[in-house]
């Protein structure tokens, strides 16, 4: 475990007590609205032997560069996810090495699994009884998991009308789900539960939004970790992350530049942000800190990823790696949604699909050369949010009782030769 002197406000650096995540950062407030980091003792940034084959499982391997311990986390088996060479969807856009990180793999089956993780493990660290979150997907899910594995309640706000897979999901794990009637309704209540009666936040909980928990966000260090071992720390020139928020993009940006303090690799990769709104890019084009509210393009298939604004958190590590924000669409998500399935036996979320999708964009317009390496984030499975699949695909074939007249429609379908 490495000790944690406090937080630290991403834009302008000011200090606060460790405490203090039930805040953004009070200074910057006026200009552009930021989320806390955590802060280590200095210790934590020199240089360290690389992970031994033989140290732990899952994101636990990373255990003493994250803000709890092994004996203290809430555990299901998060991480050590698989790393795919794509070798197929590569082709199709001329990539030599393209690669997908396989986050489907955890256990709610999304990447959510570990931030939940830790969230979860500093709130029982902290003494805290009820976890709440405000969530229709993933991450609401995935906290319902880690809280019942934690024995702690969990209460979960959502939206009227929300319903679905992962609803169930929530549910199913104990928690108590709420629908409000007005979306903004949501912070009003989360904000006074964390307030007045000490409930730890591990999603965001006033707008506009600045990012989710940052012990949570700490998981997420352990993907960007991971790739490196994986590709036997040679560091990929691109990382492509499906973004609502950002706090995947600022979690494996802060283990990159970790590994660099090791000494355990010598660069950071360009990151790159997948996004349906627009909003990053917009605030990229004008040199803003402050991502605007993009209202015009709400409708999206990409539950995980439709906020209508970005955050500072997002822009900041766009800017600092030197990576780009992409726009993509629905037609782009369900194409490559059906690339990763029908070529590489990856059935993965809408959103999941922003990642190839924006790789795409950036391959065509050259700024991607053939031989660069990439890996993108497989955030969560496709069976967190089938529909959009279920739509696309055609009637089924039903062949009659009679065998004989059976293989008359398979022939005559060309299943049968
Ligand atoms: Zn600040």
């Amino acid at each position: 475990m490495a000790a944690v002197l406090g937080l630290q406000c991403l834009r302008c650096g000011a200090d606060y007590p460790a405490g203090h995540f039930a805040e953004d950062c009070p200074a910057c407030r006026p200009v552009a609205r930021s989320n806390l980091v955590v802060v280590y003792e200095s210790t934590l940034r020199a240089p360290r032997g690389k992970p031994a084959a033989v140290a732990g499982r899952g994101l636990w391997r990373y255990g003493d560069v994250l803000p709890v311990s092994e004996t203290e986390g809430v555990s299901l088996g998060e991480g050590g996810s698989p790393l795919h060479r794509l070798e197929r969807a590569g082709q199709s856009i001329g990539l030599t090495h393209l690669f997908g990180k396989d986050e489907t793999r955890n256990p709610t089956w999304s990447f959510k699994d570990r931030l939940a993780c830790i969230a979860v493990s500093s709130a029982r660290k902290m003494g805290a009884k009820v976890i709440v979150s405000s969530s229709s997907g993933n991450a609401g899910a995935a906290v319902a998991a880690y809280a019942a594995r934690a024995g702690l309640d969990c209460v979960i706000f959502t939206f009227k009308g929300t319903a679905g897979p992962m609803l169930t999901q929530m549910r199913a794990y104990g928690a108590r789900v709420v629908a409000v009637e007005n979306k903004a309704d949501r912070w009003t209540l989360m904000a006074h539960a964390v307030r007045e009666y000490g409930w730890f936040p591990t999603s965001p909980f006033f707008g506009p939004v600045v990012g989710s928990n940052p012990y949570g966000i700490e998981g997420y260090k352990t993907i960007a970790y991971e790739i490196a071992e994986q590709m036997h720390w040679r560091v990929p020139d691109w990382c492509v992350v499906p973004v609502c928020y950002g706090d995947a993009l600022l979690g494996m940006w802060r283990g990159f530049e970790d590994m660099m303090a090791f000494g355990w690799t010598d660069r950071v990769p360009r990151m790159v942000a997948a996004e349906t709104s627009g909003s990053l890019a917009a605030a990229l084009a004008e040199g803003s800190d402050a991502p605007p509210d993009m209202r015009v393009n709400q409708q999206t298939i990409a539950v995980s990823i439709g906020a209508i604004r970005g955050t500072f958190q997002a822009l900041d590590i766009v800017r600092r790696s030197g990576g780009l924000a992409l726009c993509i669409t629905d037609e782009e998500m369900l194409r490559w949604q059906q690339t990763l399935s029908a070529r590489e036996g990856l059935y993965v979320e809408p959103a999941s699909a922003a990642g190839p999708a924006a790789v795409e964009q950036l391959a065509q317009a050259g700024r991607i050369g053939a031989q660069d390496s990439v890996v993108t984030l497989l955030t969560a499975s496709g069976l967190k949010d089938p529909a959009a699949t279920a739509a696309m695909q055609g009637d089924l074939l039903v062949v009659p009782a009679d065998v004989d007249a059976a293989i008359g429609v398979l022939k005559a379908a060309a299943v049968f030769p």
